[in-house]
């Protein structure tokens, strides 16, 4: 039954998993991807009005943990997030999160919600903002190298934010690659499978590197990659974690979230810190050039960034209202007398 954003303020609603997936299917997944595109752009526009810092992150030999908090002043937000690329071997996600808006006048949340969904959407719908501006006009082909969680939504975004026709797989693993096309046959992109990543990027003027692998692998080399072409490196998202061939970085003109993150986590923290990127708000924005040249090689050196989990949330809470996709949440305890919490407890004996 529909229902309406709950007007007590101790109730939170709750996004679960299932919940997340109706709203996904009820507002149909290609104009979620435009729709989340459409809100990140806004919020990275006004960019100079959040809280911003690099993700507070906890590593161990296994993965990383991360809390990722940010603010426009009048809405808090923050995602708890891990990245385990050994996990799939024992049946689960590489990647899975949750995460909060609050009130900032109250502090109270005003939205709890599963963000594993939620994270793969926003963060191909993020690809696919920065590839409508980086990426040669007539593009319609990208290569997809890492066919895991991603890449299926990777592929989606790609097509209805910036009319991609054509997908090209390769995997390490081929039972990903064929996991990758089945899912994605009849969703209106041909689907091409390959045998090498070189096969892959063969005619694809947009190349995506979405793979797991918790070392300075190289998805990518020097002499792969021609000019002209957009790289979309998405894998390398941590300390000790990235994809490409530090040559290719040096050709290429990188495009970053928020550099004091990037530098840390992305393919650049194998560059000196001076190395010259261009921040994406500020092209978002009409401050600075993305695409000046048919020959130039862009990158997108994403790591993801607290507004974009943000902008998504935001998104989610604008979409649930009317809607039966989530749950009143008991979270807060609401004392009649605010001072009486004991008396509250005492009462419920
Ligand atoms: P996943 O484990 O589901 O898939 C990764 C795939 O990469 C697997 O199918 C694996 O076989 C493949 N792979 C590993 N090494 C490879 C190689 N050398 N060549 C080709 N394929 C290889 O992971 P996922 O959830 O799809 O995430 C992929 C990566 O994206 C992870 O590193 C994750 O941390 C990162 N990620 C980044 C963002 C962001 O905002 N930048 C957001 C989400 C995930």
């Amino acid at each position: 039954m529909p229902h309406s954003l709950p007007s007590d303020k101790a109730l939170v609603p709750f996004v679960s998993v299932d919940h997340m997936m109706q709203l996904i299917h009820h507002i149909g997944i290609e104009r979620m991807l435009q729709g989340l595109a459409d809100y990140i752009e806004a919020d990275f526009k006004r960019w100079q009005l959040f809280d911003k810092t690099p993700r507070v992150a906890s590593h161990s030999d296994e993965g990383v943990i991360e809390l990722m908090p940010t603010s426009d002043g009048e809405v808090y937000g923050f995602k708890y997030v891990n990245g385990h690329p050994r996990n799939t071997a024992d049946g689960l996600q590489t990647v899975t999160a949750f995460g909060l808006l609050a009130a900032v006048d109250t502090g109270y949340p005003v939205l709890l919600s599963e963000m594993t969904m939620l994270t793969a959407l926003r963060t191909a719908a993020m690809s696919a903002l920065v590839a409508r501006h980086l990426a040669p006009k007539d593009a319609t082909t990208m290569a997809m190298i890492g066919n895991g969680a991603q890449s299926e939504f990777q592929s989606l975004a790609m097509k209805a934010v910036c009319g991609i026709t054509e997908v090209r797989l390769y995997d390490s693993d081929p039972d990903a690659i064929r996991k990758c096309a089945q899912n994605l046959a009849g969703q209106g992109l041909k689907v091409t499978s390959c045998i090498t990543a070189e096969d892959a990027i063969l005619g694809a003027q947009i190349i995506t590197t979405c793979t797991a692998d918790k070392q300075y692998a190289t998805i990518l080399t020097d002499n792969m990659v021609g000019a002209g072409v957009h790289i979309n490196a998405i894998g390398g998202d941590c300390p000790g974690k990235t994809e490409l061939a530090p040559a290719i970085l040096h050709r290429a003109d990188i495009f970053v979230e928020f550099p004091e993150q990037t530098r840390i986590e992305g393919e650049i923290q194998q560059l000196p810190a001076d190395h010259p990127v261009t921040e994406i708000w500020e092209v978002l924005a009409g401050k600075a050039s993305g695409r000046t040249s048919d020959k130039q090689i862009t990158l997108f050196d994403s790591v993801g960034f607290a507004i974009e989990d943000f902008s998504a949330l935001r998104y989610v809470l604008d979409h649930i209202d009317g809607t039966a996709f989530f749950h009143p949440l008991d979270l807060l305890a609401d004392p009649d007398d605010p001072r009486d919490l004991f008396g509250m407890l005492q009462r419920a004996k």
